[in-house]
């Protein structure tokens, strides 16, 4: 995590930043919740519009996000997320309704955004091959390979495995993960055994999704030392993240970008 920049254009809005991608090359960042106009539970920069916030307010919200990290809101590109595994390219034909949960670029300009509250956003970079990536990651999507498919789409673009980086961001952590057996069994059939991916809780088991993630971006070809697999954890941390857990729907969302710089 770095700090705000002197010059920051708005210092109430603060910047969860991963030391793994690089800082050359690319704009990247998680925001924390504070710094925004939304009001209540969504207090308050909101960037989602689908659990009813005024559109105004996310309007606002994204412009000032933009403004304080340095590109432009109209570039931002935002596809509907639907728990799947569908990875769209930037340059592709896209229908408004269009539902990816992941997205890859190779152009300067646009910077794609993960909108999440508790799934994991990650963002995606190959320094050489000058491509980056974005994912919305809840259970299911972790299952069905959604980080994977990320990379498949990054080396049709040119990026090697081996040089790609990731950063996953703040998310539900494994001690706020309680989940039933059938999410149990789906995770054992998508990865087999894998230590300290399900884990006993007080009441039942949970489940370490950034264990399943490093998991699967590991048999893709990743380094090991190029997964952050150590964000925050967004229901513990009330007063910097939206939860899902913690607030439900009157809650905000908030999201991970990424861009070539
Ligand atoms: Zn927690």
């Amino acid at each position: 995590m770095t700090a705000p920049a002197a010059n920051a254009p708005h210092p109430s809005i603060r910047l969860y930043r991963s030391s793994v991608i690089p800082a050359q090359g690319f704009i990247h960042g998680f925001p924390e919740r504070t710094g925004g106009v939304s009001v209540g539970l969504r207090s308050s920069l909101n960037l989602g519009k689908r659990w009813g916030d005024d559109e105004a307010n996310v309007a606002t919200n994204r412009r000032l996000l933009a403004e304080h990290a340095g590109y432009d809101p109209q570039q931002l590109v935002a596809t509907r997320h639907v728990h799947g595994t569908n990875v769209w390219r930037f340059g592709e034909p896209l229908a408004d309704d269009a539902e990816f949960d992941g997205l890859v670029c190779d152009r300067t300009g646009p910077v794609l955004g993960a909108f999440a509250a508790d799934c994991i956003p990650l963002v995606f970079a190959e320094p050489e091959a000058r491509v980056c990536g974005a994912a919305h990651a809840g259970w299911r999507g972790t299952v069905g390979g959604v980080a994977k498919n990320v990379v498949a789409r990054m080396v049709e673009l040119g990026a090697k495995p081996e040089r790609i980086r990731v950063a996953l961001g703040p998310s539900i952590g494994p001690e706020c993960f309680e989940v039933g057996p059938e999410v149990i069994a789906e995770f054992s059939a998508a990865f087999g055994a894998v230590p300290g991916m399900i884990v006993d809780g007080p009441k039942k088991q949970h489940i370490d999704l950034r264990v399943a993630t490093r998991t699967q971006l590991e048999r893709a070809g990743l380094l090991p030392e190029h997964i952050d697999d150590r964000p925050p954890c967004t229901r513990c941390e009330g007063d910097r993240f939206f939860s899902y857990r913690r607030d439900g729907r009157e809650g905000g969302i908030h999201m991970g970008f990424i861009g070539l710089a």
